[in-house]
C-alpha cells in the first residue's frame, strides 16, 4: 500500500469521526446559550444517542425542573442543530464523572491569598452578649489598631499592609491595583 493511499484512508477516517462528533460538538456549543449560564453550570450534556440527548444534572431537583422544560428546550435546540433531537434525558447519575462544560473559577483558599493575616486575626476576642456591645467595639477597634501596628507599611502609600502582599507585590493591594490600572504591573 502506498503512502498516499494510507494518507487517503486516514483522511477519510478523520472526516468520518468529525461527522459523527459534529452534532454533539455543536450541541455543546449551543447548550449554554439555549439554557442560560445559570442552568449550564448545573448541567453537562453527555452524549447524543439515536437523537436522544443525555444530560447530567447537579441535583435531582434540576433534573426534574429541566424535564418539565424539555419541550421548549428541544424547540430551541432544534432550530440550531443540523439534526433535530427527539428527546432529552436528565439524570444526576453521570454528574460526578462528566467533565465541566463551563470551567468554574478556581477556588482559592483564604490561606493562599496574599492578604491572609492568619486565623487569629479574624476571631473576635469578646464573647457575644448584649451588654458587651460597646466593649466589643472597643476591643475590635483596639485589635485593629494593634494589628496595624505590627503590619509593615506599604512603601508606596505608607498604609499598614499584610506581609504577604508586600512579599508578593512589594506594595499593598490598593497600590497594586493602581499600578495595574496604569499598566505598570501585570495582573
Ligand atoms: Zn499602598
Amino acid at each position: 500500500m502506498s503512502l498516499k493511499s494510507v494518507n487517503d484512508i486516514l483522511g477519510i477516517l478523520a472526516l468520518e469521526t468529525q461527522r459523527e462528533q459534529q452534532p454533539f460538538q455543536q450541541l455543546l456549543k449551543y447548550w449554554p446559550e439555549v439554557v442560560g449560564t445559570k442552568v449550564a453550570l448545573q448541567t453537562r450534556p453527555l452524549s447524543i444517542q439515536r437523537d436522544v440527548l443525555s444530560v447530567a444534572t447537579a441535583s435531582a431537583a434540576w433534573a426534574q425542573n429541566l424535564t418539565f422544560q424539555r419541550q421548549s428546550l428541544l424547540l430551541k435546540l432544534n432550530t440550531k442543530l443540523p439534526q433535530p433531537l427527539v428527546n432529552i434525558r436528565f439524570s444526576t447519575a453521570e454528574w460526578k464523572r462528566s467533565p465541566l462544560l463551563i470551567p468554574q473559577e478556581q477556588t482559592l483558599s483564604p490561606q493562599d491569598h496574599p492578604s491572609y493575616l492568619g486565623e487569629n486575626m479574624f476571631m473576635s476576642p469578646v464573647k457575644n452578649s448584649r451588654e458587651s456591645a460597646n466593649i466589643a467595639f472597643e476591643n475590635w477597634a483596639r485589635m485593629k489598631q494593634e494589628r496595624s501596628q505590627y503590619l509593615s507599611l506599604c512603601p508606596q502609600c505608607q498604609c499598614p499592609t499584610p506581609a504577604g502582599e508586600l512579599q508578593h507585590w512589594g506594595v499593598c493591594s490598593p497600590c497594586r491595583a493602581k499600578l495595574i490600572n496604569q499598566g505598570i504591573a501585570d495582573s
